[in-house]
C-alpha cells in the first residue's frame, strides 16, 4: 500500500494538484488538516480531496473557516483569510469541512492521524524534543502523522526515551523501528522552511517506510489568484519564499 500524506493545503489547489501528479499512483490519501485558510482555492481543494476519498482531520484554520475557533486567536492577515474564506465555502463544503474528526487512528497501517499533536490535536506545535516526548503517552501506534508547524521533519523514539529531531530535505527517508515516531510532511500549500517547493510524503505502511518529497508548482498562478480575491498580499508574497 502506497499512501501519500499530505497537510496544510491551504486553498492552494496548485499545490495540491503538483502534489498528486508528483506522487503518482497511489492507494489513499492522508491529509492532516488545514485544508483551508490562506489561499484562493478552498472549494476547489475540498471537492478535489473529496473525489479522492481521502482521509481528512480538522485543523485551526479548518475550524476558523466555518466559525468554530475564536479568530482573535489569528493574526491580523490569517483571520481576513479565514474571514473570506467563509464566505466563499458552499454549503456542502462547508458541511464537509465541520464533520472533519480530530483524530483518525489507523491500527492496521500502524498510525494516528491529528493535525497540531496528539495531546491538543488542534492547538499544539510539535517544534522541539521536549514536546515530543511529552506527547509520547498520548497515542499508540507506532507513528503518529502531524502537520501544523509547515516544517518537514521528524521526531524518532530512541532507547532510554531520547527524541532525536530531524529536518527532512526531499529524497529523506526513514523506517519505521522498535522506537516511536512523530512525523510532519511539511506543508503543501505554504511551506515554511525556506524552499517555496509543495512538501508532502509518501508512506508504505507494509515496509514501513517514509519518504518526504517536493513538488514544484507555479507559485505566480496563486499569488495571482490570491491578489484578484482581495487577500492580504503578505500572504502572497510569502509563498516565493516558502516562509
Ligand atoms: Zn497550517
Amino acid at each position: 500500500m502506497r499512501v501519500a500524506v499530505l497537510s496544510d493545503i491551504h486553498s492552494n489547489l496548485a499545490a495540491l494538484e503538483a502534489v498528486l501528479a508528483d506522487a503518482g499512483a497511489v492507494d489513499a490519501v492522508w491529509c492532516l488538516g488545514d485544508v483551508v485558510g490562506y489561499g484562493p482555492d478552498p472549494n476547489e481543494c475540498i471537492e478535489r480531496l473529496r473525489e479522492l476519498h481521502a482521509v481528512c482531520i480538522v485543523g485551526n484554520h479548518d475550524l476558523a473557516a466555518v466559525g468554530r475557533a475564536p479568530l482573535v486567536d489569528f493574526h491580523a492577515e490569517a483571520a481576513a483569510a479565514a474571514r473570506w474564506t467563509r464566505r466563499q465555502l458552499t454549503p456542502e463544503n462547508r458541511e464537509w469541512l465541520m464533520t472533519r474528526p480530530e483524530r483518525v487512528v489507523l491500527a492496521d497501517q500502524h498510525a494516528t492521524l491529528v493535525h497540531g499533536s496528539p495531546r491538543d490535536p488542534i492547538w499544539e506545535y510539535v517544534l522541539n524534543t521536549q514536546i515530543a516526548a511529552g506527547n509520547l503517552p498520548y497515542f499508540d501506534t507506532l507513528l503518529c502523522l502531524i502537520g501544523h508547524t509547515h516544517l518537514p521533519s521528524s521526531f524518532q523514539e530512541l532507547a532510554g526515551g531520547r527524541i532525536e529531531v530531524t529536518l527532512r530535505e526531499a529524497g529523506s527517508c526513514v523506517r519505521l523501528s522498535e522506537g516511536r515516531l512523530i512525523a510532519n510532511p511539511g506543508s503543501v500549500g505554504q511551506p515554511r522552511d525556506g524552499n517555496p517547493a509543495a512538501s508532502y510524503l509518501l508512506y508504505e505502511p507494509e515496509q514501513g517506510t517514509l519518504v518526504w518529497r517536493r513538488a514544484p508548482y507555479p507559485v505566480e498562478s496563486t499569488q495571482r489568484k490570491m491578489l484578484a480575491a482581495g487577500l492580504p498580499p503578505r500572504l502572497a508574497r510569502r509563498l516565493a519564499e516558502g516562509w
